[in-house]
Formats: structure tokens, sequence, C-alpha cells
């Protein structure tokens, strides 16, 4: 027993130091692709479900990789938060965002508007409405083109803050969304004091419906809930037709989801992108 006990020991203690070397090399390796410049922003399409018009684009970050896919955020967000390099990522995805957008316009490609994700740590953190401002005019982006999703779990860390924090970020003239809802804490009375133009349900509601009960009303529930404050709505992770018959017998306005598109690199992206109103 003794024996079996000591090896138990000297495995565990094996295996946290194996953790730990991989979370090192994984830190070293990100601190050295923001140096590089390795990240890269793919879109997904959001669509208008009446018409499926593209009425924006969500830039999701991908770490290039030599001989090998892109890694995806879940694999790096993580460890970013926890070592503070977000903020810097937050910014490199801020600045490549406004850019591709601005680019987009030059060449008179409309786009609609395009969203990125704010992590809770960089709305706690404070600065991001200045870095914001920058991007925005180093780029000549309009704000109105920028959309920012925030989650209802990165807003009520902040509690008592969050409402001038989202009206700075409104002063600027960009426009806010809520990500992942119905995960979080929003209640009711946060919702209709925050100056958000936009509710994104999130794909774990959205999965199972049509079908299971609970899911149904929880998602009409939530879209009530959107327009009763005059709230746009989107339901995210829409993989089947059926969703989205649902989602368009229910009023919900918009989605998007692996049924229309999974991300893209921009230049894929561009097959979406239709030339500017005159
Ligand atoms: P999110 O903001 O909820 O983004 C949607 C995620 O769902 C994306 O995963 C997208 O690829 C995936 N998705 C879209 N449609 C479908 C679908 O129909 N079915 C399924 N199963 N999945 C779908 P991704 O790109 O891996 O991003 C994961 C999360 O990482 C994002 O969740 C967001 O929280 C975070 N993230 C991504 N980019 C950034 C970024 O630039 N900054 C920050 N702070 N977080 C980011
Ligand atoms: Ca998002
Ligand atoms: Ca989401
Ligand atoms: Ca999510």
């Amino acid at each position: 027993a003794k024996r079996a006990g000591r090896s138990t020991f000297r495995y565990y203690t094996e295996s946290l130091t194996t953790a730990a070397q991989a979370r090192l090399s994984m830190d070293t390796r990100l601190r050295r692709a923001l140096e590089r410049d390795e990240f890269e922003l793919w879109y997904q399409p959001l669509l208008q479900l009446s018409d499926r018009r593209l009425i924006g684009v969500e830039a999701l970050v991908r770490l290039r990789q030599p001989d090998l896919p892109p890694l995806g955020p879940a694999e790096f967000i993580p460890v970013l938060e926890e070592n503070g390099l977000i903020i810097a990522l937050g910014d490199w995805v801020t600045r490549e965002a406004c850019r591709q957008g601005r680019a987009w316009l030059d060449e008179g490609l409309d786009f609609g508007r395009i969203a990125i994700n704010l992590s809770p740590v960089e709305v706690r953190r404070g600065g991001t409405d200045e870095r914001l401002r920058s991007a925005l005019l180093a780029s000549g982006l309009p704000a109105e083109r920028l959309e920012l999703e925030i989650t209802e779990s990165g807003l009520m860390e902040q509690s008592g803050q969050a409402e001038q924090f989202l009206g700075r970020l409104r002063a600027l003239g960009v426009q806010l969304a809520i990500d992942d809802f119905g995960t979080g804490y929003s209640s009711l009375a946060y919702l209709k004091r925050f100056p958000v133009s936009k509710l994104k349900i999130d794909r774990s509601f959205v999965r199972d419906v049509p079908g299971d009960p609970n899911d149904e009303q929880l998602v009409r529930t939530m879209i009530a809930m959107g327009h009763n404050l005059g709230i746009s709505v989107l339901a995210e992770g829409v993989e089947t037709e059926a969703q989205v018959r649902y989602l368009l017998d229910n009023g919900c306005e918009a989605a998007q989801g692996y049924f229309f598109s999974r991300p893209l690199p921009a230049a894929e992206l561009r097959s979406w992108l239709r030339p500017m109103p005159p």
C-alpha cells in the first residue's frame, strides 16, 4: 500500500510539473506571437433573418501556426486573461478590426457593422474607452460601424461602474451588444439602464430549439425581453433550417451560425460583401 501511495504521489507531482511547464511554454509562445504579429481575425456573418441580408460580421481571433490549422481562442484567451496580455491582444484586435473595416469601406464593400469581443478583464481594467477612441481615430472607421460585444458577467463584476463605462463607450458612438445572453445575471432592471442595442442569445439555448420545451420557452422569453426594451435580438449558434424557422416564427430578427457560415478568413469573407448602396 505504501509503495502504491508513493507512486501515486510521484505521478501527481509529475503531472503538475507537466501542466505548469505547458502553461509556461504557452505563456512564452503567446508573448512571442504578439510581438511577431501571428494573430489573425476571422469573420463570421451576422444575418437579418427576414431576408438573410448581411447586417454585420463578428471578428473572432485565431493564432496562426506553421503547418497546422490556426489555434482557436479557447486555447489562449484564458492564459492571456490570467497573465494580463489580454489588454495587448484586445488592443491589437480593435486596431486590426478597425483597419479591416476601413479597408472594406475604401473598396466600396458593405459589411454592415464589425463586432469585436471585449474580455471581462478588459472591462474591469479600465482604459478601454481611450484605446477604442485612439483606434477609431487612427483607422478612420466611423464609430457607428463598430459594435462591442460584452458578456453579462463582464458587466456585473463592474456593478456600479458598468453603467458609466457603457455610457462612455456609447458617447464614442459605437454600438453595444450583450454577448452570451442568458448565461449571466442580467436582470431586467439592469438591461433597462444599459444603453445596449443588441442581445445575443447564447448558443446553449438555441441548440435544442425547436424540440426542448424549456429551451423554447426561454428563447421566446429572451426575445420578448429584448423587444420590450427596444433592443434587437440575435440568436447564436444556428445550425439548422428548423432553428431558422423557429426563430423567424417567434420574431427573432437576426442570427449567426454554421447554418449560414463558419467564421472565415478575411479573404473568404469577401464573397459575402456587397457593393455599398449609393
Ligand atoms: P463567442 O463570442 O460566443 O463567439 C461565438 C463562438 O461560437 C465562436 O467560437 C464561433 O466560431 C462559434 N460558433 C459560431 N456559430 C456556431 C455554430 O453554429 N455552432 C457552434 N457549435 N459554434 C458556433 P470561437 O471563434 O472559437 O470563439 C470562442 C470564444 O472566444 C468567443 O465566444 C469569445 O468569447 C472568445 N473570443 C473570440 N475572439 C475574441 C477576441 O478577439 N477577444 C476576446 N476577448 N475574446 C474572443
Ligand atoms: Ca461574441
Ligand atoms: Ca456569444
Ligand atoms: Ca459563447
